[in-house]
């Protein structure tokens, strides 16, 4: 089982590190090498993806990803930022599903700002469609309106677009989850305005067709989004397209409390995927030492379920972590009066200890 490990810029060689460190600890012939990616391989090789990086992440079986980017490349061309890595990973490796579980953590009711009984015992998992969508249409760009409210003055413009495949492809892997789960799928669209949603809604219709043992409801992206605070319990998957999906699964995981304690998963069709945790690299804390590594070593969790199907060392790293918040341990984020608050380092060692 080959890892490519990219821990990043920022806080993520700090939360990485511990993630490599409970790996290791488990009993499993995991074969781990590193890589530069982001502002860290901008500063050696000039570029956030080097070739050497995308090769390596190729040829494993899963990613372990930090996260990337720095305010002092903020003024770099835009496919020279790093954040382009990520994006590049994603489409050189075809992972169009993201999974992004947002769990609440009976420890950590009150972090969240929702009133505990909205709260606890949550457990949703967001599917967002990575790959398609507003954020990849063509064409795009500025030009002169030559119609519209205002002819002739400068206008933006973008291209919203979804096709069958792409649609039916993230459906299945919806309905998949969801019979592992609570067999309950809420697809989130907008067709009562955009035509792409309303052949969303049609074709995720007609794969459902095929899950007649899982409930599918149809919800707006508006109403979603209400929902989301009024009554997340009521979700179980959730599945969308890019856009919505990457400003609800921002929104759910606030329901948890802390980012950081939210991993993610990115798959391709073979299961290959990306691990990382939700959150960005923190620039702000950056070599403090205080960083929360813990949605690092769930995403590496998900990593185990995933992709190396290895469902027992998943569940064990996940008990693992259970356990130390039990024992009180936090860091900074998640810190509250009566806890122990703890380093980045502490807390890794506290969960290799649980193991
Ligand atoms: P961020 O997620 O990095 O930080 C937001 C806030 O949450 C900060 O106050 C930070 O200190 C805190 N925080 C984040 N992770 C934490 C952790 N593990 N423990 C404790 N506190 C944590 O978002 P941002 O500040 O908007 O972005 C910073 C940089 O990260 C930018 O360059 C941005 O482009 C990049 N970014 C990268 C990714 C990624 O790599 N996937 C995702 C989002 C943002």
């Amino acid at each position: 089982m080959k890892i490519a490990v990219l821990p990043g810029d920022g806080i993520g060689t700090e939360i990485v590190a511990e993630a490599v460190r409970v790996l290791q600890t488990l009993d499993l012939k995991l074969e781990m090498e590193t890589a530069l990616v982001g502002g860290a391989a901008y500063a050696a090789y000039g570029h956030p993806l080097p070739d050497s990086t995308l090769t390596l992440a190729k040829q494993a079986d899963a990613i372990l990803f930090g996260a990337v980017g720095d305010w002092k490349y903020d003024t770099l061309d835009r496919p020279l930022r790093p954040e382009q890595a990520i994006l590049g990973l994603r489409k050189n490796l075809g992972l169009f599903a993201n999974f992004r579980p947002a769990i609440c953590y009976e420890q950590l009711v009150g972090a969240s700002s929702l009133k505990p009984e909205l709260i606890a015992g949550l457990d949703i998992l967001i599917i967002r469609e990575l790959t398609g969508d507003i954020y990849f249409g063509q064409p795009r760009g500025r030009r002169t309106a030559t119609d519209g409210h205002f002819p002739g003055a400068e206008e933006a413009f973008d291209t919203m677009r979804y096709s069958r495949p792409e649609i039916e492809r993230i459906a299945h892997v919806a309905f998949q989850a969801a019979r592992k789960r609570n067999k309950k799928v809420t697809s989130v669209d907008k067709a009562n305005v955009l035509e792409t949603f309303q052949f969303w809604r049609d074709v995720v219709t007609q794969v459902h067709a095929e899950y007649p043992d899982v409930e599918l409801q149809h919800m707006y992206v508006d109403n979603a989004a209400m929902q989301l605070v009024k009554a997340p319990k009521a979700f179980d998957v959730v599945v969308t397209g890019n856009m919505f999906g990457d400003i609800l699964s921002d929104e759910a995981s606030m329901l948890t409390g802390s980012i950081g304690m939210l991993p993610s998963a990115s798959l391709n069709s073979t299961n290959q995927g990306l691990y990382e945790p939700s959150h960005g690299s923190a620039p702000d804390i950056a070599g403090k030492g205080i960083a929360n590594p813990l949605a690092t070593i769930l995403s590496a969790a998900m990593m185990l379920r995933f992709s190396l199907n290895q469902e027992e060392a998943a569940q064990r790293i996940e008990a693992a972590v259970q356990k130390v918040l039990q024992q009180g341990l936090r860091t900074a984020d998640i810190y509250s009066a009566g806890t122990t608050r703890v380093s980045t380092r502490e807390m890794g060692d506290a969960v290799v200890k649980a193991l």
